[in-house]
């Protein structure tokens, strides 16, 4: 496919990655298409979408009438054959390999032949999801990182099976979006989730182990580590259900191995609906304030 013809893109999920990545790409001239499961969680993340884009010109990144312009470009759809018209999507659905994979295989008997198939997983199979479609050549890894609109890095995963043309294409893509796109291969995590893991883990562990709370360990990194944020308080930015999926998938597909293995605090965090900014508590309260 050549960059012309890539207009419009589909974004499956809008959740805090989805509405992130559809916001960038309505603010960068192309018409987006926003799926989810539901209504009201469509109408919450077009409210979200159109109060950043509009703040982003008070701020003065974008004009009045080019934030307008920009938010009259998102749609949103409950049916997924509206993807139907879509040059490429990005699917941005929660962590879980049988849910992606169903969603890509339908997704390949709807998109165009010439779509890209991008996926925003953090640590899951590229080669895997496009195993589920009949054109694994043109599926791809395209991770972003929290909060898509601010964060200039985005990794770009080639599966066994595609193509280096696909590649090219969501490279560019990355660039016309304002980002900066890294090569990385199909490996668990790729580069920064691997990297990352052991950050939270090791957090966790000192926590369970009553060395600190988690407030002082936050603090302690932030201000001896010079790091911008702790673990926990990027735990609920990120959301603890999804941090735990990423912990949980990159000790399977490691096959066990101990420095990956997800902690106890984590899951009970998840089961007790603690997940982070998005439901307004985490580690932390927030007030119950719109995230
Ligand atoms: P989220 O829980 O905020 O959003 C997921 C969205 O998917 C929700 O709106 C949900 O309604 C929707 N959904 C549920 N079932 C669906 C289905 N069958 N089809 C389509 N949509 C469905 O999750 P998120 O944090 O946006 O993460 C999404 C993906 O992005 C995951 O693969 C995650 O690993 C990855 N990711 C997350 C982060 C992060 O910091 N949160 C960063 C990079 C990548």
């Amino acid at each position: 496919m050549s960059e012309e013809r890539l207009h419009h893109i589909g974004v499956v999920g809008a959740g805090t990655m989805g509405s992130g990545i559809a916001q960038v790409a309505a603010q960068s001239g192309f018409d987006v298409t926003l799926y989810d499961i539901g209504e009201e969680i469509l109408r919450r993340a077009t409210g979200r979408i159109a109060h950043f884009i509009r703040r982003a010109a008070e701020k003065g990144r974008l004009s009045a009438d080019e934030a307008e312009a920009a938010i009259a470009r998102l749609h949103t759809t409950t049916n997924l054959e509206a993807f139907a018209e879509c040059d490429f999507v990005i699917e941005a659905a929660p962590e879980q390999l049988e849910l992606k994979q169903e969603l890509f295989g339908r997704l390949d008997r709807i998109a165009p032949a010439h779509a890209v198939l991008a996926t925003n997983t953090s640590t899951l199979s590229v080669t895997q999801i496009a195993a589920a479609t009949g054109r694994p050549e043109r599926v791809v890894g395209m991770h972003f990182f929290n909060p898509p609109p601010l964060m200039p890095l985005v990794e770009v995963a080639a599966g066994a099976m595609t193509s280096e043309k696909t590649v090219q294409v969501t490279v560019e893509l990355a660039e016309r979006l304002g980002k900066t796109p890294v090569r990385t291969q199909d490996v668990p995590g790729f580069i920064v989730n691997r990297v990352a893991r052991p950050f939270y883990l090791e957090g966790l562990r000192l926590l369970a182990h009553g060395v600190a709370d988690h407030a002082t360990i936050d603090r302690l990194v932030r201000e001896g580590g010079r790091f911008r944020m702790g673990p926990f308080e990027l735990m609920d930015l990120i959301g603890l259900d999804i941090n735990f999926a990423a912990s949980r998938s990159v000790y399977e597909a490691y096959f066990h191995e101990p420095r990956y293995r997800p902690s106890l605090l984590q899951q009970r965090m998840v089961e007790s609906g603690r997940l982070g900014r998005k439901v307004g508590r985490g580690w932390y309260e927030y007030g119950g304030e719109e995230p």
